[in-house]
């Protein structure tokens, strides 16, 4: 399903997010920590004219760890690479793709813990010795010869860091989380994607974008685009906070930035389980999903904003979701 709140990018977002995408680390907005750290590991690379050492960033999609990726190649002013482990099927693949790096470049692999152990095996010595194993012929006539690689930096990013194997994991120098967004940073965000889409709009505005966001930049920038849309039919072009929330409302997205399908979870655990606790297994066959979506979609933003928590006997629903959709809360406990 097509969500406005998802954090998953649509094709409608690769069109506007290369437009919107921060181009160096002074242009990355909020993640202070991560570009404190980077900061300084980019200086020491360029002033001992090393490669970077590789860097794993994860976190919940959207956060900004592709443009993240991007500005490393920009600030070490190389060239980046950009795949996925899913589309690195065979080890030829990986090869072909690593003996074309000139040296210093950044190779950038998305949803690295989708890639398949015989592809990690050929990934080990290249990460760390910058060579490729490479066995050639077949049967009695197989041999191995090793190639050598121009230096480079992996930057791996995934949203499931504990899928990772622990040797890949281990050959990573510099491992960095991004966090969800606070609402200042990403007050800011609306506002400079604002700019870039040349259209007007109010401090209140913004901070009612940015407030509906779910801690997501991606959901910002996607929320931004379709109030504009609202502004330039409906209004003059300029988004005020009246236009903002009217805009939000027709899309069905709350003061949380809760869709339809967070208010039937959270209510199918209110009304179907009394809150809860109940297991990942029934809660998804309750309404009709997948449990991985549920683990990896839904349910990490309401963790966190405390709607629901995770317990050993399953998930429960919290005094806070019961008053947001409206239903008298009691602790069986007392
Ligand atoms: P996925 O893992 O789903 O690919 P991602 O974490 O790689 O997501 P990006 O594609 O890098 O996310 O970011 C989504 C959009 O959000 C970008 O186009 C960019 O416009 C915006 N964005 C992300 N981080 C920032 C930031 N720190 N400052 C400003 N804009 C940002």
């Amino acid at each position: 399903m097509n969500r406005i709140v998802s954090s998953e990018a649509n094709e409608l977002d690769n069109q506007i997010e290369l437009s919107l995408r921060p181009e160096r680390l002074s242009q990355y907005i909020g993640q202070h920590q991560v570009k404190d750290n980077l900061k300084i590991f980019i200086e020491a690379a360029k002033f001992r004219q090393e490669s970077l050492d590789h860097v794993l960033l994860y976190g919940p999609p959207g956060l900004g760890k592709t443009t993240l990726a991007n500005v490393i190649a920009n600030e070490l002013d190389v060239n980046i690479r950009l795949t996925s482990g899913p589309a690195i099927e065979r080890p030829g693949d990986l090869a072909a793709i690593v003996s074309s790096l000139e040296p210093g470049d950044v190779l950038f692999i998305d949803e690295i813990h989708r890639l398949s152990r015989s592809i990690e095996e050929v990934l080990y010595p290249a990460m760390e010795d910058f060579c490729l194993d490479i066995v050639v012929g077949k049967g009695h006539d197989a041999r191995s010869i090793r190639l050598d690689l121009p230096p480079f930096t992996l930057v791996g990013a995934t949203t499931r860091v504990g899928s990772l194997s622990a040797p890949l994991r281990d050959r990573f120098g510099v491992l960095l989380r991004l966090d969800y967004y606070d609402e200042h940073s990403l007050i800011e965000i609306v506002k400079r994607s604002s700019k870039l889409f040349e259209v007007e709009i109010d401090d209140r505005a913004a901070e009612e974008i940015a407030r509906r966001s779910r801690g997501t930049p991606r959901i910002a920038n996607r929320l931004l685009k379709r109030v504009r849309d609202y502004a330039q039919v409906i209004g003059d072009g300029m988004i005020t906070l009246d236009l903002a929330k009217q805009a939000l409302e027709l899309l069905q997205v709350d003061r949380y930035g809760l869709d339809q399908i967070d208010h039937k979870l959270l209510r199918s655990m209110i009304v179907q389980f009394n809150g809860g606790p109940v297991g990942l297994d029934t809660l998804a066959a309750s309404i009709g999903e997948e449990r991985i979506t549920i683990e990896d979609v839904y349910e990490p933003y309401l963790m966190q904003i405390g709607f629901i928590q995770r317990t050993p006997r399953g998930r429960v629903a919290t005094k806070l979701a019961f008053e947001h959709l409206g239903y008298t809360y009691y602790d069986e406990t007392k």
